[in-house]
């Protein structure tokens, strides 16, 4: 394999991706992701943690040619045509399989590319001509098992790979509001979660209970928050962090993206 050898490492991000037709509309969110795109280095490959690919047992997608999977419902026919023909990376999925524990994770030919890594990466990647593979949700492991899953994937940013986690940190589609007006139990929340960002607090992360009934109402249930434990898992020592955006869409949805670099 033609991989680069890197002096140093490649990013982490998590990225609040939200409502689909962030991906065809003119919105502050995919401006910032067509700036970030901008900003980084060509990777050799891209693993993306999605909040839509949640399996019995972890899976990591080996496929060479990952579909562009469209798992949403209502949306007009233009997104459904969108295609994201990016590579995958087989290669990089077995790397993932040999740095866990045996049986902790499967290869599948079954997946693809959802809309939480093609939406995004349409605008982080225009040219869709980097290898792309995603790994899957256990539903199965807590927040501590998913973090301690996620840190033995670090290494692999020395590789030449990417890191995206991909989600949102408040997602309550039942408290959504039109009037893009934002509750007080969503600002006390992601507040929480950029604090416990900033400071490195990582027990912060993985005992959200603590921020009180805001933590329910901003995870209902935890798929769209866990790519962010992926992503604060595999942060390096001697990382910058920065916030990419840290505002929200339709009242109830926190976009707040950072990355780690
Ligand atoms: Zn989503």
């Amino acid at each position: 394999m033609n991989r680069l050898k890197t002096n140093t490492h490649m990013p982490a991000m998590f990225i609040g991706h939200g409502n689909p037709m962030n991906a065809i509309t003119d919105n502050p969110y995919r401006d910032a992701w067509l700036a970030l795109g901008k900003s980084l280095p060509k990777p050799n490959a891209i693993l993306c943690v999605s909040a839509h690919w949640q399996t019995q047992g972890t899976q990591v997608c080996a496929t060479s040619s990952p579909k562009t999977i469209h798992d949403f419902g209502g949306f007009p026919k233009e997104l459904f045509a969108q295609q994201y023909p990016a590579p995958g990376a087989p290669e990089y999925a077995k790397m993932v399989c040999d740095l866990l524990p045996a049986n902790t994770v499967t290869a599948s030919l079954d997946w693809g590319l959802d809309h939480g890594a093609w939406t995004i990466l349409q605008s982080l990647f225009p040219q869709a001509d980097i290898p792309v593979f995603q790994l899957s949700l256990d539903v199965n492991l807590n927040f501590q098992e998913h973090f301690n899953l996620a840190k033995q994937l670090a290494s692999l940013r020395e590789q030449g790979v990417i890191i995206i986690g991909s989600g949102n940190i408040v997602h309550n589609l039942a408290r959504l509001d039109m009037q893009g007006n934002t509750p007080d139990w969503a600002v006390n929340f992601d507040s929480y979660i950029k604090n416990a960002l900033t400071s490195g607090d990582e027990l912060a992360l993985l005992t959200i209970a603590n921020a009180g009934e805001a933590a329910n109402l901003a995870v209902p249930t935890d798929e769209h928050f866990l790519p962010l434990l992926y992503i604060a898992a595999v942060k390096h020592g001697d990382d910058t962090m920065q916030f990419i955006v840290d505002s929200f869409d339709l009242g109830s949805l926190s976009m707040r993206s950072v990355i780690f670099q």
